[in-house]
């Protein structure tokens, strides 16, 4: 269980996702396999929001639990699910020996209406999560953000549901990418001021290619800094210079966070295992 890597000083862990094609499977496999060799303290799978790939999701994180032999952690959303579905997907994971879960709400899958996305029935991960604590003894972690989530009205009402989700059961959250680390460290000073106790693991998204930009990064809603935006404008045009750049800039993040005591270090590895690789070996190791 996750739960039992508390006493070390950086929980180390990454993130990737199923891909679209039924035959790219096993190369997620390979990249699995020398992630692996890093020796993670556990290994994310995400959930397409809608249960569009939960099958996928199943199966690469039994993969990562039984065969790289690593703790696996499944995203799971509210969206997509009601109860009976969600007892399904308790016992595939508990049969698959996977027992640690990402408790998210999901976003609106692009083909659903907005009114089949409004009557869900389970509305907040907070809901999630209580029914999973109710259910069944899974480790379970939520998302934070920095940066608050883009729907919440202040700081103080995004806090307010984060504080619920931590006493609903959340064992620990993963925050949105960020990428100026004192958003983080005054997230956390928040956080902890309003008596969310549980560890935080920080999620470190590697820029290495400009597209990046126009995708995840925009639609995370994360701010990027002067810093990172003029080595995009030096080295964008470059991709070999630009995956340089933007690797060197994470292991910097992350060289910082573990400096001030970061209980985790996240990486969206985006299914590559080099530039994990090269982060945990520059900053990590
Ligand atoms: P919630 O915690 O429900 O919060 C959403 C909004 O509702 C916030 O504004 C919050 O303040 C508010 N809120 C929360 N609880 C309540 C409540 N009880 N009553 C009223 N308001 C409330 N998406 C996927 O589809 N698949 C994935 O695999 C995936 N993985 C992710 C991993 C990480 C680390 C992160 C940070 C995000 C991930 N997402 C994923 C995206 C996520 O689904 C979206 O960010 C989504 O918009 C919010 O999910 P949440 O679990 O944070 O929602």
């Amino acid at each position: 269980m996750i739960k039992d890597k508390y006493n070390k000083k950086t929980i180390f862990s990454c993130e990737v996702f199923p891909p679209k094609r039924n035959d790219d499977i096993y190369d997620i496999f390979k990249t699995l396999d020398e992630i692996k060799l890093l020796n993670p303290d556990f290994i994310s799978v995400t959930y397409g929001a809608g249960g569009s790939n939960s099958k996928k999701t199943a199966t690469i994180a039994a993969y990562i639990q039984n065969i790289c032999e690593v703790d696996a952690l499944a995203h799971m959303t509210a969206v997509g699910l009601d109860e009976s579905a969600l007892v399904t997907l308790l016992n595939e994971l508990k049969k698959k020996r996977v027992n640690n879960i990402l408790a998210l709400r999901g976003d609106k899958p692009r083909d659903m209406s907005e009114e089949d996305f409004e009557r869900r029935y389970y509305k907040h991960a907070s809901d999630l999560i209580s029914v999973i604590k109710e259910k069944s003894d899974m480790y379970i972690a939520a998302a934070c953000y920095p940066e608050i989530h883009p729907e919440s009205k202040s700081k103080e009402e995004d806090i307010k549901y984060l504080k619920l989700k931590a006493d609903l059961g959340a064992d620990s959250f993963i925050t949105q990418m960020f990428f100026d680390n004192d958003i983080l460290y005054r997230f956390l000073e928040d956080i902890r001021k309003a008596g969310i106790n549980v560890p935080i693991h920080a999620g470190i998204m590697p820029i290495t290619k400009v597209n990046q930009l126009g995708t995840s990064v925009t639609l995370s809603g994360s701010s990027v800094p002067k810093k990172l935006s003029n080595l995009i404008a030096k080295y964008g045009e470059n991709p070999d210079d630009m995956k340089k750049a933007g690797t060197e800039y994470a292991i910097n993040q992350v060289k910082d966070l573990i400096n001030h005591g970061i209980d985790g270090i996240h990486i969206y590895s985006m299914n590559k295992s080099d530039v994990t690789t090269e982060i945990y070996k520059a900053a990590i190791a």
